[in-house]
């Protein structure tokens, strides 16, 4: 099955957006990898495709072994997925393009695995901050990037964006299914 990854720094809100997408029923399926069972948890929704939950990164107070062991963490699930069809970023909506979050789109970028941005906690903002804060974001991405990845804006608490992601899994979904049977 397709596979989708949610990550982002610790605190964006990763927890609450799955809940949001998931309603909390799904099935929770924990990796298969011994030992690391504790830090990749597989949702499977509609049947037809698994969300895949990843550890947040940029915790402040660790050491640099354990953001060694982090780094060499994802890079190895990453490495490893073939079944990965995209990355989704996240990003607190109320923040600066933070270095760690655009290091990590680059990473992606260059390992060829595509990736979209999810701004999160947009009840946060009013629509015209939030209109702002999307647009300096893509300034900033611009000056490295030729094109902007698929964006989101979500909030879990209020409810918005659910659709609009879930929408684009099924699409991308439906795409490679008609690309399959070609
Ligand atoms: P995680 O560490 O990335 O999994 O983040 P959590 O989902 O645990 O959320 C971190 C904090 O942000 C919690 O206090 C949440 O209540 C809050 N939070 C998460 N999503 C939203 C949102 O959409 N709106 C608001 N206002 N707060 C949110």
């Amino acid at each position: 099955l397709p596979e989708y990854a949610f990550i982002g720094r610790s605190n964006v809100g990763k927890s609450s957006l799955i809940n949001m997408l998931t309603n909390r029923k799904s099935l929770a399926k924990t990796s298969g990898r011994p030992g690391k069972t504790q830090l990749i948890n597989h949702f499977i929704i509609n049947n037809n495709w698994f969300l895949v939950d990843l550890p947040g990164y940029g915790y402040a107070r660790v050491s640099k072994t354990s953001k060694k062991k982090f780094q060499k963490f994802i890079t190895n699930y990453f490495e490893q997925r073939t079944q990965l069809v995209s990355a989704f970023v996240l990003v607190d909506i109320r923040h600066k393009p933070q270095p760690i979050d655009l290091e990590f789109m680059q990473y992606l970028g260059e390992s060829g695995i595509p990736f979209g941005i999810i701004f999160t906690k947009v009840d946060k903002l009013k629509p015209k901050a939030i209109d702002r804060h999307v647009q300096e974001y893509c300034e900033e991405l611009l000056k490295t990037w030729e094109e902007l990845p698929p964006y989101f804006i979500t909030s879990s608490s209020k409810k918005i964006g659910q659709e609009e992601v879930l929408s684009f899994i099924e699409e991308t979904n439906n795409e490679i299914e008609a690309l399959r049977n070609n």
